[in-house]
């Protein structure tokens, strides 16, 4: 357990560094370095010192140590002797099974490191190269979690103290708006439109920036199909807001579960982690969150971690004293997946879960289209698992006075005096602003019905909507 607590290997004194060749591709870049962080954590964070014996954990596993240091069961005294996973074929092709027993079974069922499975991480950190056109010597490292929303809440918790102010892309997933408001912190929305988070007006939030509050070193964001929207960031205006990060010296929260499910034109735009180092500048602006939930399974918890070493460090000592370690046994079985399919196994299965979803979005369009044309609004999504729809409503008579374009309607209420009786039910927009401001808009997840359930709920949809206004 516990090599979270690795000390910071960089020792330079001043908080940017240039990168061993000052070249990558041709574009220069510098490193931001560990003090910038340093800076930046929270109280908190800086307070959650390592173990007085983090360095000893790693000495186990030396070669020939006979080791009395950990608490550690005996793996003779559990009850399996293996773990078979019967593995879909890709492809047509026929299952597969694949036994996880001696070592690898002690390795899944035992105590493990904090950042996770050192195999996995491994693993994830080539993926993480392949995918993002990065190497490892640009300050940055894996760590795996129990899912990303464990690590979205370390790492929240780790920059900001009460009071401090953060900047979120809105309608935002709903799911940071609870950790939020528990960190107690001042929540700035930049409004988003079909083509996601924009820089124009974020550029307009931070330069009329009242210097009585206290700027915001944080960014949220959804790049591909934001939870709710279902809306893709495109690549000039991600390379827009990267320089905005640069200019007015703030993290970017990639919060990026359906990058892997992006089924909308080529090129796909690239990541803001590898935009970053493909555009001039300093790179370390950017936080990746990545999760196995929407590709591999979401039961089993796993999600990483991508950015610079100070941060990750600071939120693997928030697990050391809450979660100690993401679960042995999940991680286990997915290096044994992917190990089984290399990296390319992995990615040609994620191209195949991304069609299956388009062709989803496909039908469901296909119905909105039909039933819902005179009655409601949306766009097209171009990855992920939602349609954000507009519903066209009546307005609620004793708040018409109400400023906000949307207020006068209530989608949430809707689903509860109505839908829901009809058989359908919605999220509700309101859940996806931190003012939980009263908006006509829903979020429809098509991820989990058939398309004859599709079309009856999205015909069953329209007409309660048509009778709303008697046609
Ligand atoms: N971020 C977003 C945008 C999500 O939609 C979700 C899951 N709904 C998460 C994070 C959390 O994912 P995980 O299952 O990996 O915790």
């Amino acid at each position: 357990m516990g090599d979270a607590n690795e000390p910071s290997k960089a020792t330079a004194s001043c908080s940017i560094f240039k990168a061993p060749d000052g070249k990558v591709n041709g574009s220069e870049f510098e490193i931001l370095g560990p003090e910038y962080y340093e800076a930046r954590l929270s109280k908190t964070a800086k307070a959650r010192k390592p173990s007085p014996v983090w360095d000893l954990f790693p000495v186990e596993t030396q070669p020939g140590m006979l080791s009395m240091l950990a608490g550690k069961p005996n793996p003779m005294t559990f009850p399996f002797k293996a773990i078979t996973l019967t593995v879909r074929g890709q492809n047509d092709e026929a299952p597969v099974d694949l036994v996880i027993q001696g070592d690898e079974l002690v390795t899944g069922l035992q105590y493990s490191l904090t950042s996770g499975i050192p195999a996995l991480r491994i693993w994830l950190t080539e993926l993480m190269k392949k995918v993002h056109s990065r190497t490892g010597a640009e300050g940055w490292r894996v760590s795996i979690g129990s899912g990303s929303q464990d690590l979205l809440y370390k790492a929240f918790a780790a920059f900001l103290n009460p009071g401090d102010t953060i900047l979120i892309e809105s309608p935002t997933y709903p799911g940071i708006l609870i950790i939020l408001e528990a960190l107690d912190c001042h929540v700035v929305q930049v409004m988003s439109d079909s083509e996601g988070l924009s820089p124009t007006v974020l550029e307009d939030v931070l330069s009329k920036w009242d210097s009585n509050q206290p700027f915001p070193k944080v960014l949220y964001t959804v790049p591909f199909g934001s939870n709710p929207t279902g809306a893709t960031t495109n690549e000039a205006r991600r390379i827009e807001i990267l320089n905005l990060a640069r200019k007015y010296d703030f993290v970017i929260f990639e919060d990026d579960p359906y990058g892997f499910l992006y089924y909308g034109p080529s090129p796909k735009p690239g990541s803001y982690f590898e935009l970053e180092k493909r555009i001039r500048g300093t790179v370390g602006h950017v936080l990746r969150f990545d999760s196995f939930s929407k590709l591999i399974s979401a039961g089993i918890r796993i999600g990483w971690i991508t950015g610079p070493t100070r941060v990750v460090q600071a939120i693997e000592l928030h697990s050391v004293s809450s979660t100690v370690q993401p679960a042995s046994t999940g991680q286990a079985m997915l290096l044994k997946l992917v190990h089984h399919w290399g990296i390319q196994g992995f990615l040609d299965h994620t191209i195949q879960v991304a069609e299956f979803y388009r062709r989803k979005r496909d039908y469901f369009d296909a119905c909105l289209h039909h039933y819902l044309s005179s009655v409601a609004e949306w766009s097209r999504p171009e990855a992920s698992m939602f349609f954000w729809l507009k519903l066209n409503l009546p307005p609620i008579t004793s708040s018409i006075d109400q400023d906000d374009e949307d207020s006068s309607v209530d989608s949430e209420s809707f689903i509860r005096r109505i839908a829901i009786d009809r058989g359908i039910l919605f999220l509700p927009g309101n859940t996806a602003y931190i003012d939980g401001r009263r908006t006509a808009c829903v979020r429809a997840s098509f991820s989990c019905l058939s398309e004859e359930e599709m079309e009856e709920a999205v015909k069953r949809l329209g007409d309660a909507l048509r009778e709303q206004w008697d046609i």
